[in-house]
């Protein structure tokens, strides 16, 4: 086991984007070597023998940490995307915003019923953009086998809203 704090690496952001929220401010952990190096080692080594194929990570910060882990483990890398940025044909998953709802899209050739897909983000809160990654993967006709983030809010309990539609492994840094 690392003796690597990541912890100290996150800045809590009071009343941001809005008042009574706290931001957890990932972005020196993504400019520290160590942070970085040893956040996407941990992952990559937990799933190590999953026989993962793809890494999906959604829009934006799920591609800074979903695309190393994805080099790491020999896979690749495939990206859940905000409405129309994709150029080519696409499968699209709604999920709920705390006020209405909002979509990510894959391009639909980007898994296949071969794929063993790993789902990767920075932060998991309530786990709904988690689900619509994991959604799309298996529109696609892959198969999920895990869920893995730097930063787990607890409080929110993300593991109940995953565990909803999931009973894959959910492997969490901090
Ligand atoms: P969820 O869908 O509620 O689990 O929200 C997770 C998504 O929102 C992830 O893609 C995060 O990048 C982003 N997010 C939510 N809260 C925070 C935060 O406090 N810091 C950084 N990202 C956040």
């Amino acid at each position: 086991m690392s003796t690597v704090d990541l912890e100290k690496y996150i800045i809590d952001i009071p009343d941001y984007p809005e008042p009574g929220v706290i931001f957890k401010d990932i972005t020196p952990l993504m400019a520290s070597p160590e942070g970085l190096h040893e956040a996407v080692d941990q992952i990559a080594d937990h799933f190590k023998d999953a026989g993962v194929t793809k890494v999906m990570g959604a829009e934006a910060r799920g591609f800074l940490i979903g695309a190393p882990v994805a080099y790491r483990l020999g896979a690749g890398f495939v990206p859940a995307r905000k409405p129309g940025k994709l150029p080519r044909e696409v499968y699209t998953q709604d999920y709920a915003l705390e006020y209405g709802t909002d979509e990510l899209q894959m391009h639909k050739d980007a898994v296949t019923a071969d794929d063993r897909v790993l789902i990767v983000d920075d932060l998991v809160a309530t786990g709904g953009t988690a689900v619509a990654t994991a959604k799309l993967a298996l529109q696609g006709g892959a198969t999920v086998v895990g869920f893995s983030f730097v930063l787990e809010l607890e409080f929110l309990n993300p593991r109940k809203v995953i565990g909803e539609e999931f009973d894959q492994d959910v492997f969490t840094l901090i």
